[in-house]
């Protein structure tokens, strides 16, 4: 008998064992860096002459690991291999696909904080944001199992007299898993696993900054028995490999979560009908968003202030879901900014390695270069009242960074800079709220702190997110709970975590026999 759902607890780092359990941890990861992480297909290692180096963003001297890189040739084996293991993969129970599920969330759970060390190494993330991704990448696995379960026989339909009709759920074939550096284990995890379970074989190229955590997911799937073949690592170029493998005839969808360029991309690539090719591709692609914390008047400011900056500077504002945008009633404007900024200023950014940092760095010399210009064209659109800075000579840290005084179509308030800046607005009325929070290209998350019950419900209807909250911050989705994923340019509308993911990785077939 399966235990009820239930999400993973996070750890409580003031507790002094669990300090020191995850110091050890890291202590574990330090003794492993540099080391070399082969591809996988069909099982067998494979291990290239070119070479991806994850490099710690903290630190760029530092090298997390060496992960060989896939080329066009090893892609196509790997296709051909996801290929033949489909026709005995789609044949197992969906119990069996489940019970992989179930014991790589236990492998995980029991080697966790080795996992978030990873993160923290790889990811340049916090403890604690490491420790909600471990968390998540638990939940999608204990998650995805059950759905698998409660679909596996299909949903009842109405028979007459004299027949026995069904309706099932089969696999769709091979699937082209792509994914992004920002939740590099959940995201990735999630994913690959909610594909896998549905009968599918996968072929799993990962973000090129985070490579080494998922060579060691793909290990614990090996290790919880998953057969050759079925989850086949390919890290490599998304130009060169993600490109050949979306237009390939034999993918049957792609399950890509990043950047809108590179979803739309996808999008449009797959549509194309290649010859050879037997079906439409299905595409699931979660893309970017700019998120809106929306503040009505008579708020308790301090929890207003502290509700935008969390969800703005939480992991340097690297999460789809981040709050970059504060849309704040004219009448507590001031007094939530000057809140928002005094906290700003007594959050510590460094090596995420020390517990006390509430930032670390962001991924990469582009992103760090990408961020640092946006903050420029925000000193043209607003006053920059917190942060600005960023220093990339040893890692690539950027402060956190207030924007005041932004017109609602500026430039800050419209685009994804995906770092540690939020922009502040001004509204007349909650009329005016609801039409700036509405006013860009994405509908991701948003969140509306306020005490009027009546804008609470008016917003339901009118602020158009995928994940939409009240009287907290905008981001930190538990799977299961709050299913994730955006409308309009945020992405395909679909729900990870949710009661109907998994159907996108499966189609219905309907069987009708005469009695
Ligand atoms: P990205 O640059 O779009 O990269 C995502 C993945 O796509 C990487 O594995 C990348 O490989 C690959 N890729 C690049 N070019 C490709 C191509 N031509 N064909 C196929 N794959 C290709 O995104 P990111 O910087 O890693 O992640 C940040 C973005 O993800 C943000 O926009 C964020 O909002 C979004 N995001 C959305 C969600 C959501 O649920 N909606 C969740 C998390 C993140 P390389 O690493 O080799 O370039």
């Amino acid at each position: 008998m399966i235990r009820e759902y239930k999400h993973e607890p996070f750890t409580d780092f003031s507790v002094k064992e669990n300090k020191k359990a995850f110091e050890e941890a890291l202590d574990l990861v330090n003794s492993q860096l540099g080391k070399e992480y082969p591809l996988v297909i069909g099982g067998e290692r494979i291990t290239t002459d070119e070479k991806i180096v994850s490099i710690n963003p903290a630190n760029k001297e530092e090298v997390i690991g060496t992960v060989s890189k896939a080329n066009k040739d090893l892609a196509e084996k790997a296709m051909q291999t996801a290929v033949s293991t489909f026709e005995t993969w789609k044949k197992w129970s969906p119990e069996s696909r489940a019970s992989i599920l179930y014991r790589a969330a236990a492998i995980l759970r029991r080697r966790k904080h080795e996992f978030s060390a990873y993160l923290v190494k790889e990811g340049g993330k916090p403890w604690k944001e490491a420790d909600a991704d471990t968390a998540e990448a638990i939940d999608f696995l204990e998650f995805y199992a059950r759905q698998m379960e409660l679909l596996k026989n299909g949903v009842p339909v109405k028979s007459r007299e004299g027949e026995i009709n069904q309706f099932n759920y089969i696999p769709l074939g091979v699937g082209i898993v792509i994914s992004p550096f920002n939740f590099p284990l959940a995201i990735m995890a999630g994913t690959t696993v909610a594909a896998i379970v549905g009968g599918n074989t996968v072929l799993l190229k990962p973000a090129n900054n985070t490579p080494v955590v998922a060579a060691k997911f793909a290990e614990v799937m090996e290790q919880a028995g998953l057969p050759e073949g079925v989850l086949n690592f390919i890290p490599g170029s998304g130009a060169e490999v993600g490109d050949y493998l979306v237009d390939h005839p034999k993918t049957r969808f792609v399950s890509f979560t990043g950047s809108r360029e590179v979803g739309c991309r996808i999008y449009e690539r797959a549509a194309k009908v290649q010859p050879g090719q037997i079906w439409l591709k299905r595409v699931i692609a979660e893309m970017g968003g700019k998120d809106t914390m929306v503040i009505d008047n008579n708020v308790d400011t301090d929890m207003a202030a502290s509700a935008i900056v969390f969800s703005a500077f939480g992991f340097s504002g690297q999460k789809c879901s981040a709050g970059s945008r504060a849309v704040v009633h004219q009448d507590v404007y001031d007094e939530v900014l000057e809140k928002a900024v005094a906290l700003t200023k007594s959050l510590r950014v460094g090596n995420p390695e020390d517990l006390g940092n509430y930032m670390g760095p962001v991924i990469d010399q582009a992103a760090f270069n990408k961020i640092m210009s946006y903050i420029e064209i925000a000193k043209t659109e607003g006053k920059v009242v917190a942060g600005g800075e960023g220093d990339d000579s040893k890692g690539f840290f950027i402060q956190p960074t207030i924007v005041a005084d932004v017109d609602e179509k500026a430039r800050v308030m419209q685009e994804e800079i995906f770092g540690p800046v939020v922009a502040f607005c001004k509204a007349r009325d909650f009329d005016h709220m609801m039409e700036i929070a509405n006013n860009t290209e994405y509908g991701l998350t948003g969140a509306l702190v306020t005490n009027n019950r009546e804008h609470i419900d008016r917003a339901k209807e009118e602020f158009h997110v995928g994940n939409l909250y009240f009287n907290r911050g905008c981001t930190g989705a538990i799977v299961g709970y709050q299913p994730f994923g955006g409308f309009n340019m945020s992405g395909t509308d679909s729900k990870a975590g949710g009661p109907d993911y998994l159907l996108l990785h499966m189609q219905a077939k309907t069987t009708s026999e005469l009695l």
